[in-house]
């Protein structure tokens, strides 16, 4: 396995956390957001049924660095070719 550290996309700070991940499906979105930490550590779901035109499934991350800026990451699963996508200024 090759790890390595995620870094912000915008300024390359290395001090990055991933809290959000959604999966939009044609009926809606599901939703997980973590928060805290060790024993504060909570998690959050939510979801909502409804329907946004996508044929297939997207899957989101949504990513803060330590300087301030926040990005979003989507996966775009659309007949048979994954799209990404980043979008720059999400929370
Ligand atoms: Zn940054």
């Amino acid at each position: 396995m090759n790890e390595q550290p995620i870094i912000c996309p915008i300024c390359g700070d290395q001090n990055t956390h991933i809290d959000d991940v959604s999966v939009r499906v044609a009926g809606g979105t599901l939703r997980v957001r973590i928060s805290g930490e060790d024993e504060h550590c909570r998690m959050d779901m939510s979801g909502d049924y409804l329907p946004n035109g996508l044929r297939r499934h997207t899957i989101a991350l949504s990513g803060w660095c330590e300087s301030g800026h926040t990005w979003q990451w989507d996966w775009r699963q659309d007949k048979g070719t994954t799209w990404f996508a980043q979008q720059e200024g999400t929370s």
